[in-house]
């Protein structure tokens, strides 16, 4: 399989238009690159799904605040292409931030409720960057699926009402969370971690899994919260924890109990790096 680099949009917007006229169906996967595991298995989807694959590979500075992390953000491009290859997709696209952002850019998409929640509070302006590259990366590529990760499960939730809101022609797909044999969600960022905070992130996991067997029985999301909270703080000594909510699946709203489907999700930072992880809970 050859995979083709791509970094400018016109030439990335007519091949994909050829694939269109030719009746191919195309999928695409938008990641900031530093591929792993978890990046692997939407690539693989789309792949047995789609006659066509196109992952972009683009470090959105719109999405970090200027206190975050987009400086240090782990860039690795020939791995990142040889892993697409693998994974048997057609392109990568990997346009510059001046080919997204020319001069001039002033139009954003303005995220509604779904935006101020969960991370919205601890990282403002994050989804509104989110939200404006998928959609110029869509109207670029306009592919037929377009595949992301429960890992960031705010951020699937926020583009499949934007889809729906703005009459996207592209159906979103959700894909479950690839994580290590010891629980811990893969991420670029886990590059961050220290061996010793490398040892103790999967705790965060451990806790998580703990809030889903006492949601079973707790009166109210609220105690279960509490417990998840206590839990992390006790085997993560010097965490900070910038969440955890047991919420509605859809809404990310918080819920009475018993409530049929259900998300249990924490931001946690250990050191310089913060994670973030989700889990669905049923009862
Ligand atoms: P990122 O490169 O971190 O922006 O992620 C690109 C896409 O890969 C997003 O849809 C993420 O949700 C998804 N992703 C990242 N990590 C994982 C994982 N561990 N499992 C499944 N999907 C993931």
């Amino acid at each position: 399989m050859t995979t083709i680099a791509v970094a400018k949009r016109a030439a990335m917007a007519a091949l994909a238009g050829s694939w269109r006229k030719a009746g191919s169906s195309i999928g695409f996967v938008p990641t900031m690159g530093a591929l792993h595991r978890g990046h692997a298995a939407l690539i693989e989807r789309a792949r047995r799904e789609n006659n066509r694959v196109v992952v972009s590979v683009f470090v959105n500075p719109a999405q970090f605040s200027p206190t975050e992390d987009y400086g240090r953000y782990p860039r690795a491009f020939t791995a990142d292409k040889q892993l697409c290859a693998a994974c048997g997709a057609d392109v990568v696209y990997h346009p510059s931030v001046k080919e997204v952002y020319p001069d001039g850019f002033s139009t954003f998409v303005e995220v509604g409720p779904l935006g101020r929640l969960l991370d919205g509070k601890f990282r403002p302006g994050h989804f509104r960057g989110v939200a404006t590259v998928v959609l110029k990366l869509f109207e670029t590529v306009r592919p037929t699926r377009a595949y992301f990760g429960e890992k960031d499960y705010q951020q699937l939730a926020i583009i499949k009402r934007m889809s729906q809101d703005l009459d996207l022609q592209t159906l979103v797909v959700g894909c479950p969370t690839v994580r290590e044999a010891d629980g811990l969600a893969l991420s670029s960022r886990n590059a961050y971690l220290s061996t010793a905070e490398r040892a103790k992130a999967p705790r965060i996991h451990e806790a998580l899994l703990l809030g889903e067997r006492l949601a079973a029985r707790a009166s109210s999301g609220r105690k279960v919260e509490a417990c998840v909270r206590r839990r992390i703080l006790r085997t993560l000594p010097g965490a900070r924890i910038d969440y955890v909510r047991l919420v509605d699946a859809e809404t990310l709203e918080a819920v009475g109990l018993p409530k049929a489907r259900l998300r249990l999700l924490a931001a946690v930072r250990l050191g310089k790096t913060r994670l973030i992880d989700n889990i669905p809970v049923s009862l």
